[in-house]
């Protein structure tokens, strides 16, 4: 029997096509049906029945004894158990005692993203965090400045384009992020089949690097002043042509003034990316109609993330690259999040108690977490709920979180993995997961590079009395919410995540209800079923102003944290840079494509192979230091030491180190393992709580020095 569903492990929804019996999985293989996929699956997409069949999976609830053994419970006792000891800790420590965290799999989601905003409202706490703030923070803040709304974030149209500059992002290893498009590698073959260019700057030569054209390494951290190279030059040589954006535009003289310190050699000092070629870049990529400039991880978690994604849109806006064909442009997807049409405020509402780290969205930095913890007083943290999430490995400083989340009063985490987190747990209530449930991707399809839609029904029935995850939250969700005089609306009592999906549908831009004209050949939830490879629903199309949500209907080039900002960079133009010390080195992290940020070390057959966590050397630093391949060495920061073996390769960029991210499993009281797992270290034991973008708070992991030893 064959089953037919999208993969919702990553951002890149392929449809998948599942062989089975009735019981087990026999194989998975790309749908070649899938409109928008087309057959591209990646190994991690292949083996999801592994996650599936974990035997280590948790499939009942367990509760902590109180000498840190576990004991299955009932549903309703675990929930029961739950809401008694948070709303205990809320009666005496006050509402913003409980913090909640959600991990990045949420978002993947849609069962538990029914229920996030009520399960915020419900608990009406000022601490909520989540991986937002370790990632992509910065690109939504812009989206919001620039356009109205945090959702509003202009995808690379990567099957028109003709020229594209690739920065801080691997997308054949990642297969995209905030450009959600399966099959990166065959995309930018396709770019220079048709004649255009491919071009990658990092400071690592990464895997998309053998996809381009050229590669040119740049210092981690400096890519700000790349990019206000590239701006002086669209300035210096008239290359403003912003087209049917030009009369939604201000402060466009004020940019020009902020620009103009930053030619090209200015810029080569800092960046390393010499001057000829940056005239040369902003040359082709000016003057090329279908171009566009990508910037991802690599560019939002440094310290310069948000200055670097204001400059990627305002170059692409002021060259026409933005909101045009092979440029950057904005999905019409058929569940429309955006529902308001008014701006609303949502940054800097409150800040965090011990740093006064700003708000974003109704979350605080998770930089701030584990100090709000530990750190004794009024508003303290001290229970905590989290969702599909292993900060402790993932989370700048992730040792100090391990010692925080040792020392709260209660936690609760709704996860299927005994990790290292929910490892600290005393409740985890673990739903029915991966192929047991139905899937509607509610925020991926906002960021996809055509319009599509699909539904995956469920394969398999989950475990007698299993429950799921959107049920947990609901449960919760109303012994909750008496607490915090939250109101539960009739909508919440009815509602389910099919039914929520089913009206998103039918009011959507291409939904039954939306015209007369699609009364009866409109999208509802129904035709989704009946569609099992999903729908195409075109390719991107202009999007502005109908989506602008600014006050003024116009957009900003200059906002207002941006000119003492460049000034303060442009005061810096001329000072000299200390040369580092011999052991000094700056880290930048990596991705692999058998897994996940922390997560699917524990699948078979992705973990096997050699190992992948390892601390990647120039072949110049190797040759100084006399580090030879395979040899551990010790990587040594403000917040801890690792030891960790060395890979000597022409990839890095001299003076610059790289360390994957996610690694560091086995720690005492997880129950993750597998005979070929490699467990690796945790570069999180050496990341800085205390560097961030000041402007969203979003973790700065790349760019951070640290000494080597070979001792
Ligand atoms: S690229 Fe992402 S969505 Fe596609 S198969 Fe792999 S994990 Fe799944």
């Amino acid at each position: 029997m064959l089953h037919h569903r999208v993969c919702n492990l990553c951002e890149a929804m392929c449809g998948l096509e599942i062989e089975h019996d009735g019981n087990k999985v026999l194989s998975v293989k790309g749908d070649t049906k899938d409109p928008f996929s087309r057959g591209f699956i990646c190994p991690k997409g292949a083996r999801i029945a592994e996650l599936h069949e974990d035997p280590n999976r948790l499939k009942k609830p367990l509760r902590k004894r109180e000498d840190g053994s576990w004991e299955t419970i009932g549903w309703q006792q675990a929930i029961d158990y739950a809401s008694e000891r948070l709303n205990a800790v809320r009666k005496t420590h006050g509402l913003d005692a409980v913090g909640f965290y959600f991990g990045n799999p949420t978002v993947h989601n849609y069962g538990i993203m029914s229920y996030t905003g009520d399960l915020r409202r419900a608990l009406k706490s000022k601490n909520v965090f989540s991986a937002t703030s370790m990632d992509q923070l910065p690109h939504q803040f812009m989206a919001h400045q620039m356009f109205g709304h945090t959702l509003h974030l202009a995808v690379p149209d990567i099957d028109r384009t003709d020229y594209m500059i690739i920065m801080g992002a691997n997308p054949s290893v990642s297969n995209g992020s905030l450009m959600s498009t399966g099959g990166v590698k065959p995309k930018l073959a396709a770019i220079r089949a048709r004649n255009g260019r491919v071009l990658v700057i990092d400071p690592r030569r990464t895997e998309t690097t053998k996809q381009a054209d050229e590669h040119h390494f740049i210092l981690p951290g400096t890519d700000v002043y790349f990019l206000l190279a590239l701006l002086h030059e669209v300035f210096a040589n008239g290359w403003v042509k912003p087209g049917h954006l030009a009369g939604l535009l201000k402060n466009e003289a004020e940019l020009r003034e902020l620009a103009k310190p930053f030619t090209p050699e200015a810029a080569a000092a800092k960046c390393g990316v010499p001057a000829t070629e940056i005239r040369r870049i902003a040359r082709e990529y000016a003057t090329t109609d279908r171009a566009v400039i990508y910037g991802r991880m690599g560019l939002s978690t440094q310290a310069h993330g948000t200055l670097c994604n204001w400059l990627i849109l305002v170059i692409n806006l002021l060259t026409g690259h933005l909101d045009q064909e092979g440029g950057a442009m904005f999905t019409t997807p058929a569940v429309d999040l955006v529902r308001r049409k008014k701006f609303k405020q949502t940054y800097g509402r409150w800040h965090s108690r011990v740093r006064g780290l700003p708000e974003s969205e109704g979350e605080l930095p998770v930089a701030a977490l584990a100090e709000e913890i530990l750190t004794p007083g009024e508003g303290q943290v001290r229970a905590m709920i989290t969702h599909a999430g292993n900060p402790v490995l993932s989370s700048p400083n992730g040792k100090q979180l391990e010692e925080a989340f040792a020392k709260l009063d209660f936690m609760v985490c709704i996860d299927v993995f005994l990790n290292e987190t929910t490892s600290h747990a005393d409740l985890i209530l673990p739903p029915a997961a991966f192929l047991e449930v139905d899937h509607y991707d509610f925020v991926f399809n906002h960021l996809a590079t055509s319009n599509n839609a699909k539904f995956s029904q469920a394969l398999f029935k989950p475990e007698a009395g299993q429950w799921y995850d959107w049920q947990i939250a609901k449960a919760l969700i109303e012994q909750l919410a008496p607490f915090s005089g939250y109101k539960l609306s009739r909508m919440f009592r009815w509602s389910t995540p099919a039914r929520l999906l089913n009206l998103g549908l039918l009011t959507g831009p291409y939904g039954k209800w939306s015209s007369i004209k699609r009364l009866f050949s409109g999208l509802s939830l129904r035709k989704l079923k009946n569609t099992p490879h999903g729908i195409h629903l075109g390719p991107l199309q202009r999007r502005l102003p109908e989506i602008l949500m600014t006050p003024d209907r116009k957009i900003s080039l200059v906002p207002d944290f941006a000119v003492g900002e460049v000034q303060q960079l442009a005061d810096g133009l001329t000072a000299d840079v200390p040369a580092p010390d011999e052991h000094e080195f700056l880290l930048v992290g990596r991705r692999h494509l058998r897994s996940n940020n922390s997560w699917m070390h524990n699948a078979p057959g992705l973990a096997k192979g050699k190992d992948r966590c390892t601390v990647q050397v120039s072949e110049v630093d190797a040759a100084r230091l006399t580090i030879t391949p395979g040899q551990e060495v010790t990587v040594i920061s403000r917040t801890g030491t690792i030891r960790i073996p060395a890979e000597v390769t022409d990839e890095m960029m001299p003076g610059v180190i790289s360390i994957p991210h996610g690694f560091g499993h086995h720690r005492k009281g997880t129950r993750l393992e597998v005979a070929e797992a490699s467990p690796g270290v945790s570069v999180n034991d050496i990341t800085d709580e205390k560097l961030l973008d000041p402007i969203t708070g979003n973790a700065a992991f790349s760019g951070q020095r640290v000494r080597i030893s070979t001792e």
